[in-house]
């Protein structure tokens, strides 16, 4: 009966037919408008594409995955298993307590194993053959400037760079913060501090010295690796002088670096003019390539620290999240794998900078553990026109993009021409992160930029749960725009109501997951309190994700937004995402945000701000076509009261809307708009202020 349980909400879909059965003609045709609702709205992978593909059918899946909860320890041993382990782990593979009630919170994973990841990163793919595949791909912020590096010249440039951290010190344990853009050191610094069991923390290289100091004095770094200046679009920026000024401000904060390494990024700016600190700065270039090209690797316990990262600040101050080494391995490996149907020939690009957790699992981690090919680019995605990734993608035949609905929202706005002036044909899987995806905007990247054949792995995860937990696997079952499907291998989601019991079947509520996986994080760094507090009382018993989540009839999820967002329409809970897709899904609108305010009657009214695509006008008329369509597609009672028209929304850097400013502006408490520091455009905000009775 347990079984049954655990599998109840995945074995809906044996309902579906599967995509091996269906009649050609049906491939890859998008049945939305024909349809009544988005939940019917299924889209095949073709034939050909689900007979190659790692999983093939739901029938496939389900055995797999009942496995991976009936038996978890014993089938991420056996995965585990095709990894380097100096040492094996002792049995079990699995200990955890999840509960609370029952003492500390603690998770581990192949506890008393020893490996290294950087050695299974890059060792371990040279010896089984690959020392000459690219292992990566390097674009600059300019067309024109690029490189390259195999798997055994990526090595050597690791091992100099491990060589020289320990020759200034740094030991197992120690903390070094990166603080770079998208230049190839970037990755080639996470993997030297595997190499010798330091803990890396990346710091997203557009964070002012105010944040990343927040960041240094939290985690006191023996060293900072960083760079002169970075080109982004047209501009160049002098990230030198901002870690100065974070240096500086650590140390009257008590904590002061010893070395902070330079790389002289000279496609940017020459180092002459540099501000330099003698006995502290160091240029990369002028140390680093004199030291060996080999280095020993520091065997660590599967449980020994990887990296810390801070969440990216969406609902208030981030969180230092700890990832270690053994079970992350294996996870982000293993969902790499699968969710994006990789095989070996695919060249892989994933837009997201290392300063997120997209860019630790799935730029660097995820695929080098594979032997994958990866494209890192510097650049913004948009310069110097629309058009730059699809320039990307025929320049290395890319045949897996991945990236965030806002760039597909931006890259909507403007000309389709600027995506069909290029081939793509190298193009296989497309996937997306970081928000729902509007089933418009879903269709758009499926249609234009994937020439309708291109499975979309809509992937919902968190920077705490260190990979993919609920995602398509692109050639298992047939996908429905705007749901990121199913559990994946071992995790087991359950909704919850208010009071934290488990809804079945068709139902709306609180996103939980039941017991451990892999590539759980292990604490909050320095604050195991806040971590038990904030993931672990909210529902007793289960990991409590923050998230709101649909299930429908035949069990796929649908994200619904951040549960702190859910708005209360005359006792409708109504989803963020709901409506802001509702909206989105107008032909004149490229981007929208709802949050709730204050209603005499309602309790809670729609408040929704909108951003029109390019060019078009504000006017009445469109302000009751929106409203319609919201109308139309959700129903009367999600009617947004007030459309508040956008030029920009507030976001942070990594792309997602902040809706806790958003709610401050609706209801014009503008004095208490809080840290707006993380936000990537903050002159956003007043441009909503100027705009608020238009
Ligand atoms: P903070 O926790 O500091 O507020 P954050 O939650 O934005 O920051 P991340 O860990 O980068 O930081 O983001 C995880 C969140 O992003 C998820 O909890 C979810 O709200 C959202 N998210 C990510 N991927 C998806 C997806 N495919 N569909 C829906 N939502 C997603
Ligand atoms: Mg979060």
């Amino acid at each position: 009966m347990a079984t049954d349980n655990k599998l109840r909400h995945v074995t809906s879909m044996l309902e579906l037919p599967s995509p091996a059965d269906q009649n050609s003609a049906l491939h890859a045709v998008i049945l939305g408008e024909a349809l009544a609702s988005e939940e019917n709205d299924l889209v095949f992978p073709s034939d050909e594409f689900a007979r190659q593909a790692h999983v093939s059918s739901p029938q496939q899946y389900l055995e797999m995955y009942k496995r991976s909860v009936e038996d978890p320890a014993g089938f991420w041993s056996d995965i585990a298993s095709q990894f380097y382990w100096k040492k094996k782990w002792d049995q079990p593979a699995c200990s955890e307590n999840f509960d609370f009630r029952k003492g500390n919170i603690s998770i581990q994973w192949f506890k008393g194993g020893l490996t290294n990841i950087c050695y299974n990163c890059l060792d371990r793919n040279i010896e089984s053959g690959n020392a000459d595949k690219i292992a990566i791909y390097w674009e600059g912020n300019d067309p024109g400037f690029e490189d390259s590096l195999t798997y055994s010249q990526l090595l050597d440039r690791v091992c100099q760079l491990s060589n020289y951290l320990k020759d200034v010190g740094v030991k197992k344990g120690d903390a070094v913060v990166i603080y770079l853009p998208m230049l190839m050191e970037l990755p080639i610094a996470m993997l030297a501090c595997a190499r010798i069991g330091a803990v890396h923390s990346v710091v997203f290289a557009g964070f002012s010295s105010e944040s990343l100091a927040q960041r240094i004095v939290d985690c006191k770094p023996k060293v900072v690796i960083t760079c002169n200046a970075v080109k982004r679009g047209a501009k160049a920026i002098h990230l030198k002088d901002i870690v100065d000024a974070a240096l500086a401000e650590s140390a009257k904060n008590g904590i002061s670096v010893d070395v902070c390494l330079t790389y002289e990024n000279q496609t940017a700016l020459k180092r002459e003019g540099t501000k330099w600190q003698e006995g502290r700065d160091v240029w990369w270039q002028d140390f680093v390539p004199k030291y060996p090209t080999t280095c020993e690797v520091e065997w660590v316990d599967a449980e020994d620290p990887l990296f810390l990262l801070y969440t990216s600040g969406s609902t208030g101050k981030p969180k230092g999240v700890l990832h270690t080494t053994g079970g992350y391995m294996v996870y982000s490996a293993t969902t790499f794998k699968y969710a994006f149907d990789y095989k070996p020939s695919d060249v892989y690009w994933c837009t997201a900078d290392c300063g997120w957790i997209t860019g630790h699992s799935y730029v660097t981690y995820g695929p080098m553990l594979n032997g994958a090919s990866v494209v890192v680019f510097e650049g913004t995605p948009t310069y110097p026109d629309a058009g730059r990734c699809w320039d990307i993608v025929d320049k290395f035949k890319v045949s897996i993009f991945y990236t965030a609905p806002t760039l597909v929202r931006s890259l909507m706005r403007e000309s389709d021409e600027h995506v069909t002036r290029y081939s793509r044909k190298s193009l296989r899987v497309l996937g997306s992160v970081g928000e729902p995806i509007n089933p418009s905007a879903w269709r758009w990247f499926f249609n234009v930029v994937g020439d309708s054949r291109c499975p979309i792995s809509d992937t919902w995860w968190q920077t705490e749960t260190g990979g993919f937990m609920i995602t398509p696997l692109p050639g298992a079952w047939p996908q429905k725009p705007g749901s990121a499907t199913f559990p994946f291998f071992g995790v087991q989601p359950v909704i919850v109501d208010e009071k934290g019991v488990e809804i079945e079947g068709e139902c709306n509520g609180y996103l939980c997951l039941k017991s451990s996986w892999p590539g759980a994080f292990r604490t909050l760094y320095g604050d195991h309190e806040r971590y038990e507090t904030t993931y672990f009382k909210p529902f007793a018993g289960y990991y409590f994700t923050g998230d709101g989540c649909r299930r429908d009839k035949n069990g796929y999820h649908w994200l619904t937004g951040r549960v702190d967002d859910v708005i209360n329409v005359s006792g409708h809970r109504i989803g963020t995402a709901e409506v802001e897709s509702a909206l989105v899904s107008h032909p004149k609108c490229a981007e929208a945000a709802v949050v709730g305010v204050e209603h005499e009657v309602k309790g809670q009214g729609i408040y929704a701000f909108v951003t029109l695509a390019e060019g078009e006008p504000y006017s009445e008329e469109l302000r009751k076509s929106l409203i319609l369509t919201v109308r139309k597609q959700i129903g009367a009672f999600a009617a947004p009261d007030k459309i508040h028209w956008a030029p920009g929304l507030p976001k942070t850097r990594s792309g997602k809307i902040m809706r806790r400013i958003l709610r401050k502006i609706a209801s014009k408490q503008l004095d208490e708009l809080g840290d707006t520091s993380t936000l990537a455009e903050p002159q956003v905000v007043e441009q909503l202020i100027e705009l608020a009775d238009c």
